[in-house]
């Protein structure tokens, strides 16, 4: 079973990553997915623990940067609101979107990791470009397709979690 469908780190929500574990794992940029990681799809609005991981990590040594599938202007726009940097149209898993933030930092791969909830675009897209992935829980699966597609994961995230892969 290939590596890259297998994540680095796993945590239950992006507001446990810290930069303490970014310098453990030796990451000098975080490339952030959106959708379901920093907010579910139904609203544009963080929770207040969320707004407040996003200003002291936008404060802080290691950038983040957005790298999103979505076409939609709420990215950009809660990405501005925040004054966070953002590429949309990534087209995870494959490299598009990654690529262009590697070359925007001018970093290798293998400095940078990726955080977002699913294995088969945000894993698959870091693990196989060469940088970390941190899984993080999905903030909400809240259709059937979203639900469907996480019970696809499941295997992978066993494997994970009996590799004892966490912070
Ligand atoms: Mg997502």
């Amino acid at each position: 079973m290939s590596l890259s469908f297998l994540p680095t780190v796993m945590v239950d929500a992006l507001t446990d990553v810290t930069p303490e574990l970014l310098r453990k794992l030796g990451v000098k940029l975080l490339m952030l997915d959106f959708d379901n990681t920093i907010v579910p799809y139904t609203t544009n609005d963080p929770t207040p623990e969320m707004e407040a991981w996003l200003r002291t990590m936008a404060a802080g040594e290691i950038p983040i940067c957005v790298v999103s599938n979505s076409k939609r202007d709420r990215v950009k726009i809660f990405c501005a609101k925040y004054g966070i940097d953002c590429i949309t149209h990534a087209k995870k898993p494959f490299h598009r979107g990654i690529r262009e933030c590697l070359r925007r930092y001018g970093l290798n791969p293998s400095d940078c990791a990726l955080a977002g909830d699913q294995i088969y675009t945000d894993t698959l897209g870091a693990r196989s470009s060469g940088c970390k992935a941190i899984l993080v829980k999905a903030i909400d699966n809240h259709n059937f397709w979203l639900k469907a597609r996480h019970v696809l994961e499941l295997p992978f995230i066993f494997i994970a979690e009996n590799r004892r892969i966490t912070k």
